[in-house]
């Protein structure tokens, strides 16, 4: 299927599959956790890519997702996790007490606390950068580092990394530090890491691969045989993976990524336009596509009632789905960061973060001009 289009290759996922025998155009749910083996022998030549055992190691709604993943990411090979976080975890499983990590200083507030837990009781050394400065980067790499963990556009204030550049100078530094993206914001319908020389992918699928605020689920898709193969072994001996309902959901929501992400691009530009122009805002920041906006409030006593006034826009954490929703990071997703890094990097109390949702335009922008008022 490689070449064909990518809403081709979602629109036709799981069809013709060589995992259904009946011609099922869509992926049935394998609700199975054990497989029968025909005789004894069949255990003794295993082969793990093309037969099952057990859900853990493989499923087959599961294995249609992941080849989706991979096809979707241009990657070698996918695993589709329980949540974003089980994602993120599975990847530094690759990693080892006293390696060291450099990461963009922008990140989800989740994966800041994973880090500081990784470096408190695993040893693992973490150093930040700015995602800007090539000279400062260069000068972070050490003999130990393992690899370069990029976050773009940022999460809250949309910085972006130019993930092509930045794979190139790392690797002609050393070229087994590993390039990895959480590409959650962007998704592979705007930003494809591997294909622009990153190693490895991750996702929160729990957002805009699934994009129904229904599931949680996490992906990880990565280059290169030899890091498919350390990964499987981690990803079946630690057993984060996502259930066959949840796999054949998030099947389902892929076939419209594209169509979504389009809608919730031509929404959220709408929007962009609509708050640059309200003289309530101070400053709005985005990336120029997919649906996610962050903007300053001029005044922090007028935030209660702006939330006081939202009717369809939902005060809820989470964001990439059907539904609008609103969050303030610095009392939300990123309460756990420092408050001296917060307000360096202007994640401020009047800061507010907007998934635009699939909605009217029309109707979001009223609600927020009311809102504002
Ligand atoms: C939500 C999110 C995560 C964590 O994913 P969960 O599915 O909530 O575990 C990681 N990275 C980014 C950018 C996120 O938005």
């Amino acid at each position: 299927m490689e070449k064909y289009e990518i809403e081709t290759l979602l629109a036709q996922a799981g069809n013709h599959s060589p995992e259904d025998p009946y011609g099922t155009v869509a992926t049935p749910i394998y609700l199975s956790s054990t497989f029968r083996h025909g005789k004894l022998s069949d255990v003794d030549h295993f082969d793990y890519e093309k037969q099952y055992a057990y859900s853990r190691m493989a499923n087959p709604t599961r294995k249609v997702l992941e080849q989706t993943l991979a096809l979707l990411e241009e990657g070698t090979k996918g695993f589709a996790l329980s949540s974003g976080m089980a994602a993120i975890e599975l990847v530094f499983s690759l990693f080892k007490s006293g390696d060291e990590v450099i990461s963009t200083n922008d990140l989800y507030g989740g994966t800041f606390r994973y880090f500081d837990h990784l470096s408190e009781h695993y040893n693992l050394n973490f150093t930040q950068w700015d995602g800007k400065n090539n000279n400062e980067l260069v000068k972070k790499i050490t003999a130990k580092t393992v690899a370069l963990w990029i976050e773009t556009p940022s999460n809250p204030t949309m910085k972006k990394t130019d993930i092509a550049e930045i794979s190139a100078l790392v690797h002609g530094i050393n070229p087994d530090i590993k390039v990895i993206v959480d590409n959650t914001f962007y998704t592979p319908i705007y930003q494809k890491p591997l294909a622009l020389g990153a190693d490895i992918v991750v996702h929160s699928a729990t957002k805009y691969l699934s994009g129904h605020n229904d599931l949680l689920g996490g992906a990880v898709i990565c280059k290169g045989t030899k890091i498919a193969e350390s990964l499987t072994f981690n990803f079946n001996t630690t057993g984060a993976v996502l259930d066959p309902f949840d796999s054949w959901l998030l099947l389902r929501s892929l076939k419209t990524l594209p169509l979504r992400m389009r809608q919730h691009t031509e929404n959220a530009q709408a929007i962009v336009k609509f708050l640059q122009n309200s003289s309530a805002v101070s400053k709005v920041l985005y990336p120029g596509e997919g649906g996610m906006i962050s903007f300053y409030l001029k005044d922090k006593s007028k935030l209660a009632l702006f939330f006081d006034n939202l009717k369809i826009i939902s005060f809820a954490e989470s964001l990439g789905g059907i539904e609008s929703l609103v969050t303030l990071p610095a009392k939300q997703t990123h309460h756990d960061m420092p408050i001296e890094q917060r307000e360096k990097l202007g994640i401020t109390d009047n800061l507010l973060r907007l998934s635009t949702g699939l909605e009217n335009s029309k109707d979001l922008i009223d609600e927020l001009k009311n809102a504002l008022k």
